[in-house]
């Protein structure tokens, strides 16, 4: 994979482990994965990643660790791959770290997906120390990848939150809006979380009265993306809406326009005559408007 296929990939999208299901609830089999002689630990630096020149450093999982605060990422071809459930920052020196934005563009896709689900994963723990139920204290069961109370016995899963990211099209023209806190030029997809008792057709069409004021007739659904800050899952989608007139929510948007294909493909190449900046290839939002200017081609 050539540094600019990584860098055009989806972030967080594309993790080849075996997440092994099976042995997280069977104590035997999880007995032999802590045991694996070439079993690994991920580094993390508090929850930021680490690298060194291979990509995401691990170690060997050390083996007088108590096996409860260490989930099971998954397997592959070396070996089980652990990561401790409590973020600690590493020593200074210990090893080449950063913040998520610098070293992602170093990692090949599947590492950056890796770190990503430990990212959200041990983040998760790091918050849910509690019952939401009753408030006794919880504890890690299934490899990580639950808790259970200790005092009522609720079973506690990892939250994934839905979050719809779409384009409105209207005759040949697509929707972008930015959020004051954008880079200065930048315009992307409209996006907000679905909310419960909702379906992902819903949620665009409300999101799209609510920010833009345009009426949705057809959802179509594009690609999705974890987006690991903290446990979104990024659900991407094209709208036909009514007409184009805009009623912005000004508390959401500073600003939206409808840009044609030309003006997409100009932004997506980054061409100075552009009528935007486009979101980074990292970004879900990226991939939406590439597929876009792709739909218009016969
Ligand atoms: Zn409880």
């Amino acid at each position: 994979v050539s540094d600019r296929m990584k860098s055009r990939h989806v972030g967080f999208v594309g993790g080849t482990l075996d997440r092994a299901d099976r042995l997280r609830g069977d104590p035997a089999l999880l007995a032999d994965a802590f045991a694996h002689p070439a079993a690994r630990l991920l580094l993390l630096d508090g929850l930021d990643p680490v690298v060194d020149g291979s990509g995401l450093a691990t170690v060997p999982l050390p083996r007088d660790i108590d096996p409860d605060q260490f989930g099971l990422l998954g397997l592959d071809a070396e070996g089980p791959l652990f990561v401790s459930l409590v973020p600690r920052a590493l020593p200074h020196g210990a090893g080449v770290t950063s913040q998520v934005w610098s070293v992602a563009p170093m990692l090949s896709p599947d590492a950056l997906a890796h770190y990503g689900a430990a990212r959200s994963l041990v983040d998760w723990h790091a918050r849910h120390r509690f019952c939401a139920q009753c408030g006794g204290a919880t504890s890690p069961v299934r490899a990580g990848w639950s808790r259970r109370c200790g005092n009522c016995g609720a079973e506690h899963f990892p939250r994934v939150d839905p979050v719809v990211i779409m384009l409105a099209e209207h005759g040949g023209r697509a929707l972008v809006g930015r959020q004051p806190r954008f880079p200065e030029g930048r315009y992307s997809a409209l996006a907000g979380f679905v909310e419960v008792g909702e379906t992902i057709e819903e949620a665009v069409s409300r999101e799209l009265f609510e920010e833009a004021g345009v009426r949705t007739t057809r959802v179509r659904y594009v690609q999705s993306q974890p987006w690991p800050f903290p446990s979104s899952l990024m659900i991407a989608c094209i709208a036909d809406v009514e007409d184009d007139a805009l009623t912005l929510d000004e508390t959401e948007l500073e600003a939206a326009m409808w840009v044609d294909r030309a003006g997409v493909a100009a932004a997506l190449e980054g061409s100075p005559d552009a009528p935007f900046t486009a979101p980074p290839p990292m970004a879900v939002a990226y991939h939406l408007l590439r597929h876009w200017v792709g739909e218009g081609e016969v």
